[in-house]
């Protein structure tokens, strides 16, 4: 076992003491758990945007989307549709936004990665972002061909 300052390893797994998520998972601070199957942990987020607004977590502390192993992928991605079918059943929602925040630009607040999934209704007043135009198409173009550039 290798012990820094604020983060205990082991090969079975990683928890940041400093990580309310992690706590949350260790059961040292009490959540309304809806979900707790291999590496995935589900639970209601304590200020619902509609109630049943639920957050699925991988148990292994990593920081963002960029940090979660792929291998992880096929186990969130059941636990996403799982819990995003029961909290559509149970709240009688008739719609599902799953979204994600990476990073303080992005409006992160916890850092242990993290999905939201927010039941949603009919009229119920929620906004998303506002969308924009881009200055051309060869504007667009452009930044695409940035992007797949960047892809490699
Ligand atoms: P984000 O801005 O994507 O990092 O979202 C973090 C979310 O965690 C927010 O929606 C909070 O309401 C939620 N949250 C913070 N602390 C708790 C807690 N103790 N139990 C449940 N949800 C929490
Ligand atoms: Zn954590």
């Amino acid at each position: 076992m290798i012990v820094h300052s604020w983060v205990v390893s082991t090969v079975e797994s990683t928890v940041s003491q400093d990580c309310i998520f992690c706590r949350i998972i260790a059961g040292e601070i009490p959540s309304a758990k809806i979900y707790d199957h291999g590496g995935v942990y589900a639970f209601l987020d304590i200020a619902p945007v509609n109630k049943g607004h639920a957050l699925v977590v991988p148990k292994k502390h990593h920081a963002t989307l960029f940090d979660l192993p792929p291998d992880l992928g096929r186990e969130l991605l059941v636990a996403l549709k799982t819990v995003g079918q029961a909290v559509m059943t149970a709240t009688g929602a008739t719609g599902l936004n799953v979204g994600m925040n990476n990073f303080e630009a992005a409006g992160q607040l916890v850092h242990h990665a993290h999905f939201h999934l927010v039941p949603r209704h009919v009229g119920d007043g929620l906004t998303l972002w506002t969308q924009h135009a881009y200055d051309s198409v060869e504007d667009m173009q452009k930044l695409a061909q940035a992007i797949r550039s960047a892809i490699g």
